[in-house]
């Protein structure tokens, strides 16, 4: 999906390197990874996801050389910034909720689960992992659960769990989080679902 005016000024990227007076960033375009230098003095506010990736809101700027236009750089003719849906779904967060939405990380629950690799760690395409699905909060089926929130994740040692969305068997290595209201999730590797197991005294809501 191309990045529309409104949106314009805020993207994800890649952070590959630091200057003093410039970062330098990857970002997806039409015609794949991009390498840009964005003046500092461009950045209105960032936010890091991970190890090395950030959402970056950007201003123009004028500098000794120019002026550094986003909507120029990042939506002009010549590699135009793609998103993919994962990006999607944070910069709606961003530009409905504002930052701290976004800088509060562990109180979104945006993580989809095909996203999140068997290491438990969740991907965004295009730009590479992010961080740890542990400290993150989900929300279980039923809306009178409220948030639950990972507090340690493990690995599937034996079969016999399957999705019940689409059938599929669990499998060995696959992450499992366990939450702290005792329930234990996992990321279905073939549909988009979460597949929630309820502690032992839970009586499920209808
Ligand atoms: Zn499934």
């Amino acid at each position: 999906m191309r990045l529309s005016g409104e949106q314009l000024f805020a993207l994800f990227v890649v952070r590959e390197n630091r200057e003093y007076d410039c970062i330098t960033v990857r970002y997806m375009s039409e015609s794949g990874s991009q390498v840009v230098r964005i003046p500092y003095a461009a950045i209105l506010f960032e936010c890091a996801f991970g190890e090395s990736a950030s959402l970056l809101s950007l201003t123009e700027v004028k500098l000794d050389t120019g002026w550094f236009v986003p909507r120029e750089q990042f939506s002009g003719s010549k590699r135009p910034v793609v998103q993919s849906e994962a990006e999607a779904r944070l910069l709606k967060i961003f530009h409905e909720e504002g930052p701290m939405a976004l800088a509060s990380a562990k109180a979104i629950s945006f993580v989809r689960a095909l996203d999140v690799d068997d290491e438990g760690y969740w991907h965004i395409e295009g730009l590479g992992r992010m961080a740890t699905v542990v400290g993150v909060k989900l929300d279980p089926p039923g809306s009178e659960v409220k948030s639950e929130e990972v507090i340690m994740m493990y690995h599937v040692q034996e079969l016999g769990l399957g999705c019940a969305h689409c059938g599929a068997e669990m499998q060995l290595g696959r992450c499992v989080f366990l939450t702290d209201g005792g329930f234990e999730v996992y990321p279905c590797n073939i549909c988009e679902e979460w597949v929630w197991v309820y502690p032992d005294n839970y009586e499920e809501v209808e």
